[in-house]
């Protein structure tokens, strides 16, 4: 089989010789692609592929129309928002994440946001600690309890909510299941976001939560940034100015928040949660080992367009 690695930004060079000898060990052909213009190159170089590695690159129903041999996508990560999956359902094209490889990697950009901040962005203002504070994890997923974990062991209080989760599984956990959004948004210093994004949750996180959190308090976004709506977020800093945001995804609107919040507000120039060597050599060694084991045995466990 011919499996194509496309990567608008690059693997560690280490992952990518990693991915190479195990899909060429299990004896297929390996085509890669890094730091492509657009859409056509992608699509060009697909056309031949019977199965495709990417990160958080875009696959379109357009770039599946372009790989009729195409039988397999695997998202290197953990979201899959970038792959439109009716378009790959309606291609028989199977989709798969490599759930909880970069997780770790994640967690400790989310700790380090919520230092980040509380230490006035590394600047010489007189800052705060985090330890002794109360941390709202938003979703109890695989970095959402990393999190937590970490938080606990720097001396947070830490609190969780799930709608997927019983409020067993959030104690079994290490956190305080909270009674519900508006009470996790309302008790907690930091918020940190965890959700997918998904129909339900663009746009979902605005005015209401932010303006009802606890005063001084920061809201730390390593999830996407198709979550919050912006619009709300900046009527809420602008009323509270004791409020602050970080976020590895910059919003639209991140000029107009530098300029109106100053030192309140922070986005990383590129996202870079899941940007770190031993993230990436974890998710690219998995989608290879997944797409071998897909050919080899028809094993189908982290499909996600079931
Ligand atoms: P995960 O799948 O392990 O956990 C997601 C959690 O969200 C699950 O516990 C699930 O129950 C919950 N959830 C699902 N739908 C929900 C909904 N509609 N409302 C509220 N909660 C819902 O994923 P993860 O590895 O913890 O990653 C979480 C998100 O972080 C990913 O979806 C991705 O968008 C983002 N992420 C960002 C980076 C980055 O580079 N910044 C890297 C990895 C993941």
């Amino acid at each position: 089989m011919k499996i194509l690695i496309a990567t608008q930004k690059p693997f560690a060079a280490a992952a990518v010789a990693g991915i190479k000898e195990i899909l060429s060990k299990a004896g297929h052909e390996v085509a890669l692609l890094e730091k492509y213009a657009g859409e056509d190159e992608l699509k060009a170089a697909v056309a031949d592929a019977q199965a495709l590695i990417v990160r958080s690159d875009k696959v379109t129903a357009t770039v599946l129309d372009a790989a009729p041999g195409l039988k397999i996508v695997v998202r290197a990560g953990a979201g899959f928002d970038n792959v439109d999956l009716a378009a790959a359902t309606a291609h028989g094209v199977v989709v798969m994440n490599t759930p909880g490889q970069n997780s770790n990697a994640v967690a400790e950009l989310a700790i380090a946001m919520m230092i980040y901040m509380a230490r006035t962005q590394f600047t010489p203002a007189t800052g705060s600690e985090i330890q002794g504070k109360t941390l709202g994890i938003q979703a109890f997923g695989n970095v959402g309890r990393l999190v937590g974990a970490k938080a606990e062991a720097l001396g947070m209080k830490v609190k969780a909510i799930d709608p997927f989760l019983p409020a067993e599984k959030i104690i079994e956990g290490g956190a305080e299941p909270a009674k519900d959004l508006a009470d996790l948004y309302s008790s907690c210093d930091y918020v940190s976001i965890h959700i997918p994004a998904t129909p339900e949750t663009i746009g979902s996180i605005g005015y209401e939560l932010v303006s009802g959190m606890p005063k001084g308090a920061t809201l730390v976004n390593t999830a996407r940034k198709e979550v919050i709506d912006e619009a709300g977020l900046f009527r809420a800093l602008q009323e509270r100015p004791d409020l602050k945001y970080i976020t590895d995804v910059a919003p639209d609107n991140y000029a107009a928040m530098q300029e109106a919040f100053g030192l309140r507000v922070f986005a990383t120039p590129k996202k870079m949660g899941a940007q770190t060597a031993e993230a990436n050599m974890n998710a690219g060694l998995a989608a290879a080992r997944q797409i071998v084991d897909y050919f080899a045995t028809g094993n189908t466990r982290f499909q996600v367009n079931k």
